[in-house]
């Protein structure tokens, strides 16, 4: 059976997100990804990509085009990457940031400081055999999660990737970097 994937499209790294869901479904029939800018390009999804990019822009826009409500009752999973993170949370430190409630979990933006915002390294991630190389492009980490939600990864400032149920998000970019085991994680855990 194929799925049907949409990566809200209002800001950010969009594209990186379809081309490495295409390449994750290429073997399964009938699977689809579009683009999702408005309250119908959500209609029959099994899941939804919220990218990286700004968190407050994003949120913004998302106001904007009424997507507040029918993002918070979607049915589907979500795999949400870097701003993602930050949405879906319950908690951020930033009051221009509107989050989904998805995942019960205090959030801090641009979790590194200034001086060094950004780093790539290998991360143990639970469910992987062999590490990971995360890209953190000025991410958030997770300061406190709540019982129900499993960490993934964890770095010194916080917890890095958690999964709730269906959805997943990640302070780093598995998007980039064409390494897809995350993705097909997730995809994975659709069919649960
Ligand atoms: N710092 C950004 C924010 O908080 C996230 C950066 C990213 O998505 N790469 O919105």
């Amino acid at each position: 059976m194929g799925v049907k994937i949409g990566v809200l499209a209002l800001q950010g790294d969009v594209a990186e997100h379809i081309a490495a869901f295409r390449e994750c479904l290429a073997d399964r029939p009938g699977s689809t990804v579009v683009q999702v800018r408005r309250v119908a390009d959500l209609a029959d999804l099994d899941a939804l990509a919220m990218p990286g990019g700004e968190s407050t822009t994003i949120s913004r826009l998302i106001g904007k085009n009424g997507l507040y409500e029918p993002l918070i009752e979607f049915a589907g999973g979500v795999f949400a990457t870097c701003a993602g993170m930050v949405l879906i949370a319950d908690r951020v430190d930033d009051p221009r940031v509107r989050t989904l409630n998805l995942i019960p979990m205090h959030v801090a933006r641009n979790a590194f400081g200034r001086q060094v915002d950004s780093r790539e390294g290998y991360l143990d991630v639970a469910g992987l055999a062999e590490p990971f190389r995360a890209v953190f492009i000025r991410a958030p980490v997770a300061t406190d999660v709540g019982p129900q939600v499993q960490v993934l990864a964890r770095i010194p400032e916080g917890v890095a990737a958690v999964r709730r149920g269906r959805h997943m998000a990640f302070a780093f970019h598995p998007e980039l970097g064409g390494d897809l085991r995350l993705h097909r994680m997730f995809l994975e855990g659709l069919e649960v």
